[in-house]
């Protein structure tokens, strides 16, 4: 089955960017969107393991949740496919007039779609919330609202595997953490520097989201070289502003690196105004990870 053996698409690409030549440094990108058409980036990463547990544990269906436009209910979608089980999405708030791509390809890719109200769906994590979806559609494997768990976390820790030089800073876009978590939990080098870019307003938080992924994954709490640059929401989730879209087209025009405005065209245009800031010494190797998501690309 196709998610069952490692990715060996995963090439580092060099970013031959005038600021990283200005300021010295090196700047390449890890494609992890290269992984799987449908399942890409982070999410192949953050399910295989949980799609796997629930095979082994016996279950027919996996739940899970999540918005209209989300990556997670599309990678949910084809995978479980993949591993001929049943899904079924509950998706905040109200079913919309006119269904966004993602939830047309989750339908299509055989998720069965529940739509709650947005009150409702903070209920997501009560268990008399999870019981009452039990008695509609029947035992399930659960997986959260953006896929994190220590499951996804074990997924996660193997993307570093895929660096193969010597490196000084890893850069990645948080939306729930797991990710970032798996990166802090597998690189084993307290020099080098973890860097989360959270695409969300107010990001902070992550700091604690991140920490108990960790320690629910192996025990172990944040190392100090990790870092939150929460200045790179561009207004707050799936917000963008024409500067966003403008320097995305660019960057793509210029290196060949697709990019969507959730979350890499965020931490690249981060990343490129921390060089310029010179906020990486001289001599330092920058890895981001390119976590994919090109599906939700808009503009
Ligand atoms: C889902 C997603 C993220 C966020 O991952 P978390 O593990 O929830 O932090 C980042 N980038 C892309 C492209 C995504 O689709």
């Amino acid at each position: 089955m196709l998610l069952q053996s490692s990715p060996t698409n995963v090439p580092l690409q060099e970013v031959k960017h005038p600021l990283a030549e200005q300021f010295g440094v090196q700047f390449m990108v890890l494609r992890t969107d290269l992984t799987h058409p449908e399942v890409s980036g982070n999410k192949w990463f953050k399910l295989k393991y949980n799609l796997e547990a629930a095979v082994k544990q016996g279950f027919d269906t996996v739940l899970t949740f999540g918005g209209a436009y989300s990556n997670h209910i599309y990678a949910t979608a084809a995978a479980a496919k993949v591993y001929g089980l049943k899904a079924i999405g509950v998706i905040r708030g109200e079913e919309p007039k006119v269904w966004s791509d993602t939830l047309k390809f989750a339908q299509e890719a055989g998720m069965q779609l529940h739509f709650v109200s947005r009150d409702d769906y903070r209920l997501k994590t009560e268990p008399t919330f999870l019981q009452g979806l039990a008695e509609q559609f029947g035992k399930a494997y659960l997986i959260p609202e953006g896929g994190s768990n220590a499951l996804a976390v074990k997924g996660t820790a193997k993307i570093t595997s895929f660096i193969d030089i010597p490196y000084t800073h890893i850069c990645c876009a948080a939306g729930t953490g797991g990710t970032l978590a798996g990166i802090v939990a597998s690189v084993q080098d307290q020099n080098i520097e973890v860097i989360a870019f959270p695409a969300l307003k107010n990001g902070g938080f992550l700091k604690d989201d991140i920490a108990q992924l960790l320690k629910e994954y192996n025990g172990t709490s944040l190392p100090e070289s990790f870092t939150l640059q929460t200045d790179y929401h561009f207004g707050g989730y799936a917000k963008t502003t024409p500067e966003l879209i403008a320097f995305i087209k660019t960057f793509e025009a210029d290196f060949g690196i697709p990019l969507e405005q959730v979350y890499t065209g965020k931490m690249l245009f981060g990343i490129l105004e921390l060089i310029a800031q010179g906020y990486f010494k001289n001599g330092s190797t920058i890895v981001a990870v390119h976590t994919g998501g090109l599906q939700g690309r808009s503009f």
